[in-house]
């Protein structure tokens, strides 16, 4: 027996496939064109289960139509699973009511069956059976709800015969059997309609009699035959669901008040920048301010007390820079944003497990559609906002594998929490006041540049629109506060275990070859140092966006790759080798390596230092999730090129406004 599921798009085709069929699928493509053609048996029976494209109608639009149509037509399947999305019978009515111009027998599932209810609808499923004149079977294919029942009843055989339902006026309907009677072999009442439709595919049945046929139709109805039967059809399905579902008036939860605001058309896009602002002045603005000093304070005393009581240990002289002005600077320079990062994870954490995260993803949506991204795309964004790693790991949510691909490429793009020293150290400074509307606009800068990338991508690489979909929001609820506590902890210790491991060994990498000279002689002028000679090699790569040849930016910028704070702690470092002051708040001092530094090229070293190649690991987990060497290699090509352009721009056209104003 050969079984078609046919649905609109999204209406969980898929997923119902998979719980049918198990394991014993195939995958190939329909002849001639590229679209999933899927296969497989039904658990427990030898019936061949073939899921068709997702389509809204049976006319001769698009490709998933073409496909889905000749299949029914031609290979004339013993019987169609009809999955209807049950939270928007309309429009799968539409579909339903083509199918039943066929001659196979229709079997209805029914599916969500699991949010029905809590979206207000309620269905006489009896009642709408013998409107249809099809049996209906009501499941959830997420759930796994009502699958045994379907099963059993394909199995059975007792699928009822349905009566023909007349579904149009009177002299359509007329005129129909009329055609009928002249119509050779299969699906006659579908080809009458399509005839009268005048669909191009039948065109070649068309006579004189059947031209004259609808001009007297179209005369007396007075629009076009198509629209008219389409019209009808919608006029029928509105009657159908009057007389079998009943949308009940809720009582008004939390959830759909909230709702109100968090989902307002207008609203809901700006109280998001709003809040998200919010979180970034509390987070850097505030206790940022509040903490940086005292904890630079602190670091500078611990030094001096180290440097004392080594010294009267009798530590030589390199022993004691090598501890104080390479480790403790280095290590300290990151951990003085701990107390912001902490607040951030708190805050981020809050919004997620309040169910205010996916309301963001679903008023997304519709903006990233027009990108070909969904708004689930926003979930890796979100984790991705703490560390890259688990974010790019996320995406294998998404079940469309080309933006699952894209979404590999794009993650990285979100400043990570490891970037955010940089741009807390940057903004700060040369911004003031605006750190947090600094810090947001990068941000949206990220926003763009993904959203560009992903256009550029569709065009290019991957074809076609998304078919990720999201179905259901989650009530409101309070945060709970055991899980609130291990995920900022987790997060906290993962970025203090970096310091301690990763930032420490760099560290004194990075004290020994700014120390010593290529000879190895201890104690050199830091311009002679290896660092120095190394940086000075590539320093042309970054005069584009920093307007001076600075070895010591390039060093910097490069350890990046390692990891992003890193950036920090070895522009501290080479600041305090460079100076007599030991202090990392004074890296931008006048007599320093990086006095060089204005808005401009401060805003461009941090575009480039956000939107390049991400740190190794997340390079590493990118190769996993894309199982290709190759497609890794390109995408950080991609994002290096594209920051470096960027930040090229932001010098530019930033120096140009330093020159206006
Ligand atoms: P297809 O486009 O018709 O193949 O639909 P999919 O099977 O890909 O499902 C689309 C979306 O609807 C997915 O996010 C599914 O998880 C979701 N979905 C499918 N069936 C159900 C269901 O019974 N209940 C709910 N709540 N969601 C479902
Ligand atoms: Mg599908």
């Amino acid at each position: 027996m050969k079984i078609a599921l046919v649905g609109n798009q999204n209406s969980g085709k898929t997923t119902l496939f998979n719980l049918l069929t198990g394991s014993n699928q195939k995958i190939g493509n329909w002849p001639g064109v590229t679209i999933d053609k899927k296969t497989g048996i039904i658990k427990g029976t030898d019936f061949e289960l073939v899921d068709l494209p997702g389509i809204y109608s049976l006319s001769p639009y698009t490709t998933e139509e073409e496909v889905s149509r000749n299949f029914l037509f031609e290979e004339n399947p013993d019987l169609i699973i009809n999955i209807i999305d049950a939270t928007s019978i309309e429009r799968s009515l539409y579909l339903t009511t083509q199918l039943m111009e066929l001659d196979s027998d229709i079997i209805i599932a029914l599916n969500m069956a699991d949010i029905v209810q809590k979206k207000g609808i309620e269905i006489d499923e009896k009642r709408l059976s013998s409107e249809l004149g099809i049996d209906i079977v009501s499941i959830s294919a997420l759930k796994g709800t009502g699958i045994s029942t379907l099963i059993s009843r394909i199995k059975s055989g007792k699928i009822t015969k349905r009566t023909e339902k007349k579904i149009f006026r009177n002299d359509v309907e007329e005129a129909i059997s009329q055609l009928e009677q002249q119509i050779e072999g299969v699906h006659k009442r579908f080809v009458a309609v399509k005839l009268l439709e005048q669909d191009i595919l039948f065109s070649y049945l068309i006579n004189d009699d059947i031209k004259r046929l609808i001009e007297k139709l179209t005369s007396s109805s007075g629009i076009d035959m198509e629209e008219d039967i389409a019209n009808m059809r919608y006029e029928w399905i509105v009657q159908t669901k009057k007389r079998s579902v009943i949308f009940k008036k809720r009582i008004e939860t939390w959830t759909d008040k909230l709702d109100k605001v968090f989902l307002n058309k207008y609203l809901g896009i700006p109280i998001f920048m709003v809040i998200m602002i919010l979180v970034y002045f509390l987070s850097v603005g505030i206790v940022g301010a509040a903490t940086v000093d005292t904890i630079d304070n602190a670091v500078g005393n611990f030094k001096e007390i180290m440097s004392e009581w080594l010294t009267k240990l009798g530590a030589s002289e390199w022993s004691v820079s090598l501890v104080t002005d390479g480790i403790i600077t280095g290590v300290g320079s990151v951990l003085n944003f701990l107390p912001q990062l902490i607040i951030l994870f708190l805050c981020i954490v809050l919004l997620e497990t309040t169910g205010y995260m996916s309301r963001i993803s679903f008023l997304l949506d519709k903006i990233f559609r027009k990108f070909g991204l969904s708004g689930k795309a926003l979930i890796p964004f979100i984790v991705g906002s703490g560390c890259s790693v688990p974010g790019i790991m996320t995406t294998r949510t998404v079940e469309d594998s080309r933006e699952r691909e894209m979404l590999i490429t794009l993650t990285p793009f979100i400043p990570c929490s490891a970037k955010l020293p940089v741009i807390s150290l940057f903004a700060g400074y040369f911004f003031k006041e605006s750190a947090a509307i600094v810090t947001v606009s990068l941000y949206f800068m990220a926003i763009a540049i993904i959203l560009f990338s992903a256009i550029l991508m569709r065009k290019v690489l991957y074809k076609g629109a998304t078919t990720a979909y999201i179905s259901e929001l989650p009530e409101y609820k309070l945060p709970n506060v055991k899980y609130v506590i291990k995920d900022v902890w987790e997060k906290s210790w993962g970025f203090v275990r970096r310091a301690g491991t990763v930032i420490f060994v760099c560290s004194i990498l990075v004290w020994v070859l700014l120390s010593f000279s290529w000879k190895f002689e201890y104690g050199v002028d830091i311009n002679e140092s290896i660092l120095a000679s190394i940086g000075k090699l590539l320093s042309w790569i970054f005069y584009p966006m920093l307007g001076e040849l600075s070895w010591g930016a390039t060093v910097s910028i490069l350890q990046g790759l390692i990891a992003k704070e890193q950036v920090i702690s070895s522009m501290s470092i080479i600041s305090g080798l460079a100076s007599d002051v030991s202090n990392g708040s004074l890296i931008f001092s006048s007599e320093g390596l990086f006095a060089f530094f204005t808005p401009a090229s401060a805003y461009a070293f941090m575009a480039f230092t956000l939107f390049s190649a991400p740190c190794i690991s997340s390079i590493g987990t990118m190769r996993k999730e894309f199982h290709s060497t190759k497609k890794m290699i390109k995408a950080v090509i991609y994002q290096t090129t594209l920051a470096w352009i960027l930040s090229v721009f932001i010098f530019v056209f930033g120096s140009f406004i330093e020159v206006i104003i």
